[in-house]
């Protein structure tokens, strides 16, 4: 039964369907309103290399459907759905080996390899998502070494960057500086990142220093900070802008509006996830602009942890959604006449 409720509120409202084929409808719904989708194959939980082999399939599948279908632009993945979180902490930390995790190690690596040559092979684009700091290092040499071999001529390996690190904005800067020397395409998405409970708890922990940015004033500065550099540097880069913040999304559309650049500007992308701030992104399409919105799907099952994060989200007080709620109280009130 709780299947069946889950399956008829939050799933409904926030995952586009069961396969890649269940999803057309909400791909097509998106379409008609100018809004293009990326596919997103939420599964976590179990860490076994059956399922992670399950998951490149998969993956390859979207790329694979990105191809035939022009509203779905890019592709996407997560390294934790095709390698254990474990293994890529100890190869981010230099730490030495078995013989046996070296294998699995290859296996996650060839994993990897053979989405993104897909990507290449296709001409779709992929982004990989940003995680916990702690494995960050060994995804970040992936991608710079992906890049190497697969952005020639087509930003097809892209990373992404979270502004809540007091870093991002110097490896970011970095990384598009390696791009150059390399004579490679820069793509890349921004976020303000998602684990940042996680991070300073780990970092009190263990006893060094937060990888956080001090307050949320100073992740909104960097965060805004970085669009104005992908701005003056546009010509080279090829990026993304991910949020649900009405001050950041602004920033960008009015600055392409400065700039006398067309909405639709080839290298820029706005973004939001499915159920999410539709305000956003429904405004911004309705002008022209670029903007995708990740679609997660999957069984109701495996989707349990993304929905109970949405449903917590719905009810925290800083949460998300909660200002969307505050939009909706808002607009039932005005169209109360109240
Ligand atoms: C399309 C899309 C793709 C995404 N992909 C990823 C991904 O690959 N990796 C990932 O980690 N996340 C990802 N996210 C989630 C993202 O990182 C944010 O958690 C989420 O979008 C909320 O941030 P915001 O910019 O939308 O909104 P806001 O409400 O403006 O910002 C909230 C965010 O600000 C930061 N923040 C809040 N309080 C503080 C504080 N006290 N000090 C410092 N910083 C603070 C946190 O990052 C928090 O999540 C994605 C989000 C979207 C929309």
């Amino acid at each position: 039964p709780v299947k069946g409720i889950l399956r008829n509120t939050i799933y409904q409202h926030f995952v586009g369907g069961t396969s890649i084929a269940d999803c057309s409808k909400t791909i097509q719904k998106l379409a008609v309103r100018n809004v293009g989708t990326i596919l997103d194959f939420a599964v976590e939980g179990e860490e076994r290399d059956e399922l992670f082999d399950a998951t490149c399939a998969e993956v390859i599948r979207t790329i694979e459907f990105a191809r035939n279908n022009r509203h779905v632009p890019f592709s996407a993945f997560k390294i934790t759905g095709v390698g254990r979180f474990d293994l890529l902490a100890k190869v981010s930390e230099k730490a030495q080996l078995s013989e046996e995790e070296s294998k699995e190690y290859r296996r996650v690596y060839d994993r990897v390899e053979s989405i993104f040559k897909r990507g290449y092979d296709l001409g779709v684009p992929i982004l990989i998502d940003a995680e916990h700091t702690w494995i960050q290092p060994v995804l970040d040499d992936l991608v710079l070494e992906m890049m190497e071999r697969y952005n020639k001529d087509v930003p097809i390996v892209q990373n992404t960057y979270q502004m809540y690190r007091h870093d991002a904005i110097h490896r970011l800067k970095e990384h598009h500086r390696i791009a150059l020397d390399m004579g490679v395409k820069f793509g890349l998405k921004i976020v303000r990142g998602a684990y940042m409970e996680i991070e300073r708890a780990r970092a009190a922990e263990m006893g060094y220093p937060s990888p956080i940015q001090p307050d949320k004033p100073a992740t909104d500065h960097d965060f805004n900070e970085v669009i104005r550099y992908f701005m003056d540097h546009l010509d080279t880069i090829h990026f993304m802008v991910a949020t649900h913040n009405e001050v950041s999304s602004q920033l960008l559309a009015q600055l392409i509006d400065e700039r006398g650049l067309p909405h639709d500007h080839p290298h820029i992308y706005f973004s939001q996830l499915y159920g999410m701030s539709d305000h956003i992104t429904f405004n911004l399409a309705e002008k022209g602009y670029n903007v995708v919105k990740y679609v997660p799907y999957g069984e109701v099952k495996t989707m349990m942890p993304y929905l109970f994060r949405r449903a917590e989200e719905n009810t925290s007080v800083k949460g998300q959604s909660s200002r969307e709620l505050k939009l909706i109280e808002k607009e039932v009130r005005r169209r109360k006449g109240k």
